[in-house]
């Protein structure tokens, strides 16, 4: 990664320190677009997880009492250092993640908004003043920083998922240990990198590369010293860390899996809707948690949507993201591609049809897997209510509004929907009746620092970016002062 200069560092943050595995092991980072190995990342172990909350811990005591402005301006000059270095961020994301460029550049500015956003709400935590029962009391309430903060970020946007996570904390008065995936370490580090460079002080925003994941996990949820877990992930692996941090009840913040369903109606701007459904299907390969997962078409449009949403599908371009002009780079790895494999046989073995054959792209490498679309996908087939996380879309009819909501709902998780109406009261009464945290209307552009991302039921616990995120990382204290004798 000779391109990367200074941002490439293959050694673990700790404590404003470069840091190496204290039993000297290391773990391989693959490209997944040429399956070459990146580099040569440092393990470490869970008692260097320990040292790291040690440190992040006393650094919390004076990065809290710091003057709020104080730590907006070192998150501003973070962010404007991410900006300055837009494009060697963009193509390191890529090397280690397999994105295309230009869409590795698109999460570097995501993230960034993200530090520039907190920046700004670090400045208002306001609190209440609030009347009290009786007259001789006062009440007022402060938001605090909760404390140490554990993040794991997952392999599907490297950069912003902890910027999302950590910009808040910071900007709270927390500090916090970030263990990012051991597929794509790069950009964590990158970004440690970059906040060294940008004075925040050591101990404050830590990096602990890992291949011991469990062993790690089990530290970073419960240390005694940790106050906060916040998670992007899977479901399942959610599920173990919310109970392993129930043990010393820490707060949680899970963003887990989704099952978008897009909606079609029948009065929808076509060409709107098959090319908005293009972007959330096919962005990042697939490989989102807001991806389209099932798309669903009202009977009256439904040949004429699947004619253009094919037609424009068929025209995406697969390489390696490092290459120009590439609309989907590779899976992240081999595994992956087992796993679409694994649906899509089981729905053919259910009677689907192919209507767009991708598949396996092996010209191109082991990892590439072309748009596929399938159609007379049986309800009881798992694509339906797994994430595919793949470049397939099943594409299923609907004859009536409350028909498309029952199977818009029918799954257990509920993070984003998308629908496409231009009916004022139907776009309005179908999301009031989606059990999704997201809905985009006419839109597939959900992710930005003002909206609120987050989901229900098992896509996870809290919200990030928005007005809310900050709070995500803040207790409120409420001081009731008494002793008050009647009003002068
Ligand atoms: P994905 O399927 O997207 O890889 P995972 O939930 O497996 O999602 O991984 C997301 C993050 O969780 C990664 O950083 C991974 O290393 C971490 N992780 C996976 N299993 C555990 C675990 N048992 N304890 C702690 N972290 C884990």
């Amino acid at each position: 990664m000779e391109h990367c200069g200074d941002l490439h560092e293959t050694r673990a943050y700790v404590n404003g320190i470069w840091v190496t595995s204290a039993d000297a092991r290391r773990f391989e980072v693959c490209s997944p677009g040429t399956e070459q190995v990146l580099s040569q990342v440092e393990d470490l172990t869970a008692s260097q997880c320990r040292e790291a909350i040690d440190a992040a811990d006393a650094a919390f005591q004076d990065w809290k009492q710091r003057p709020v402005k104080e730590r907006a301006n070192l998150l501003r000059r973070w962010y404007e250092l991410i900006l300055e270095h837009e494009e060697i961020l963009a193509r390191l994301l890529t090397s280690e993640q397999g994105k295309p460029v230009r869409e590795a550049l698109v999460e570097v500015r995501y993230g960034a908004s993200f530090v520039e956003w907190f920046a700004e709400e670090a400045r208002r935590m306001y609190g209440d003043v609030v009347s009290t029962s009786s007259g001789s009391q006062r009440l007022f309430t402060l938001q605090q920083p909760v404390g140490v903060v554990s993040a794991i970020t997952p392999w599907n946007f490297p950069f912003a998922m902890i910027t999302r996570k950590a910009a808040p904390a910071l900007a709270a008065g927390c500090t916090i240990v970030v263990k990012p995936s051991e597929e794509t370490p790069h950009c964590a580090l990158a970004l440690a990198r970059l906040a060294e460079m940008a004075g925040i002080p050591p101990g404050v925003f830590n990096v602990l590369t890992t291949a011991r994941t469990k062993e790690v996990g089990l530290e970073l949820t419960t240390n005694p010293k940790v106050r906060k877990i916040t998670f992007t992930g899977s479901t399942p692996v959610g599920k173990i860390l919310t109970a392993q941090a129930a043990g010393s009840v820490k707060a949680v913040s899970m963003e887990l899996g989704g099952n978008a369903p897009v909606i079609v109606f029948e009065d929808a701007d076509l060409e709107l809707a098959a090319s908005m459904t293009i972007a959330t299907k096919f962005r990042n390969c697939g490989q989102t948690c807001t991806c389209a997962n099932r798309v669903l078409v009202s009977d009256r449009v439904y040949d004429r949507f699947l004619e253009i949403f094919a037609g424009m599908a068929k025209k995406l371009t697969l390489g390696n993201g490092l290459t120009d002009d590439v609309d989907l780079g590779p899976m992240i790895n081999s595994q992956a591609i087992d796993k679409i494999n694994s649906l899509v046989a089981d729905a053919r073995a259910r009677g689907a049809s192919t209507y767009l054959e991708g598949g396996v792209r092996s010209d191109l490498g082991s990892t590439f897997y072309a748009p596929t679309i399938l159609t007379n996908v049986d309800p009881d087939s798992r694509m339906l209510s797994e994430e595919i996380f793949g470049p397939v879309a099943p594409v299923i009819r609907f004859s009536s509004d409350e028909e498309a909501v029952r199977l818009a709902n029918n799954t257990e998780y509920g993070l984003a929907a998308y629908i496409f109406t231009n009916h004022l009261t139907r776009a309005w009464k179908i999301s009031e009746a989606l059990e999704f945290g997201m809905i985009g209307v006419n839109e597939a552009a959900i992710g930005q620092e003002v909206i609120p991302f987050g989901g229900v039921k098992q896509s996870g616990l809290g919200r990030e970016g928005s007005k809310y995120g900050i709070s995500e990382f803040t207790e409120i204290k409420s001081i009731c002062i008494g002793g008050f004798g009647p009003s002068l």
